[in-house]
């Protein structure tokens, strides 16, 4: 990580200890009320922005800058290998055959991330399709559709049935020369029983390899309960976060990430087929303190 990426404030602050040898205490708490200051306000859940900054706290104290290092680079990468540890590594995505079932809220961007994954992951040379399952939406089939068409991708839905295990059951079968399967599902506007009830029997129907859950970039502490929801009835494996090149900064999806034990896999970063991400730490970090 270059300074660069960690915000202007934040930056200044550090190349203030430039010329000090020692740090002292009032040094490491300007630097970590900065960096709270700026995760609050990306909706980093309080619990995980305190546990961070205690973190940064002892160990800049603490710990003794190994022989040659300035205090400042010493608090560099402290500060660096927390946020890392904050925001997790990548959701390991490998390139093979899989069968990957998203799960999320109405709106929240599923329908939209199927098909952004379907181009990744044809850029990289697999063949993959995508099996839209949402009934309940009016307009679903469409959309799903046309996006696969734009991202040139296999396809299969069933505007007519409205059993959505059954067209997932059908839909494993009609794409099965396809390498990836990607498994777009109905999201509802509250987390009622029968939409859990309904993801659980897709997902005992389609066998997924991977759970990713949706999140809208403002999803904010709403993230929480979603998440516990679905990691108790599918287990969750994978984040994606929707709508990122909004104002929102995605900090909430750290608290599904943090309530599921799992990872951030993508970044969606337009309404278009193409804008999508691997989640990659150092950037997301920098997104969030910039
Ligand atoms: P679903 O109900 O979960 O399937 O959500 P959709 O995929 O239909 O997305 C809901 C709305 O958000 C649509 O208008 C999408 O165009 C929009 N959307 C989804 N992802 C992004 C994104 O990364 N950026 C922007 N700007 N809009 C997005």
């Amino acid at each position: 990580m270059v300074l660069d990426d960690l915000g202007s404030s934040l930056r200044s602050t550090l190349d203030d200890l430039r010329g000090k040898s020692r740090i002292s205490e009032e040094d490491v708490d300007e630097v970590v009320t900065q960096i709270q200051r700026s995760l609050l306000q990306a909706d980093v859940d309080t619990g995980l922005v305190m546990d961070l900054s205690d973190a940064i706290r002892e160990r800049a104290l603490d710990e003794e800058p190994p022989a040659g290092t300035t205090a400042r680079d010493h608090v560099l990468r402290i500060v660096y290998e927390e946020l890392v540890d904050l925001v997790g590594e990548s959701t390991e995505v490998p390139l093979e055959e899989q069968t990957i079932l998203l799960a999320g809220l109405q709106g929240s961007g599923k329908t939209t991330t199927a098909a952004k994954m379907a181009w990744w992951f044809s850029k990289k040379g697999l063949r993959p399709a995508v099996i839209q399952t949402d009934t309940f939406r009016p307009g679903a089939y469409d959309q799903g559709k046309e996006m696969a068409e734009r991202a040139e991708v296999d396809f299969y839905g069933d505007p007519d049935a409205d059993d959505p295990v059954q067209i997932a059951r059908d839909g494993m079968e009609a794409t099965a020369e396809a390498d990836v399967r990607i498994v777009d599902t109905a999201g509802r506007h509250a987390l009622e029983e029968g939409l859990i009830g309904e993801i659980e029997a897709i997902a005992a129907a389609v066998e997924p390899d991977r759970n990713l859950l949706v999140l809208d970039a403002a999803i904010g502490q709403g993230a929480k309960e979603q998440a516990q929801r679905f990691d108790e009835a599918i287990g969750i494996d994978g984040v994606a976060i929707a709508k990122l090149d909004g104002t929102a900064k995605g900090g909430g999806a750290l608290t599904a990430v943090n309530e599921t034990d799992s990872t951030i896999a993508f970044l969606g970063t337009g309404e278009t087929v193409k804008d999508i991400e691997r989640f990659e730490p150092s950037g997301f970090i920098s997104r969030l303190l910039g």
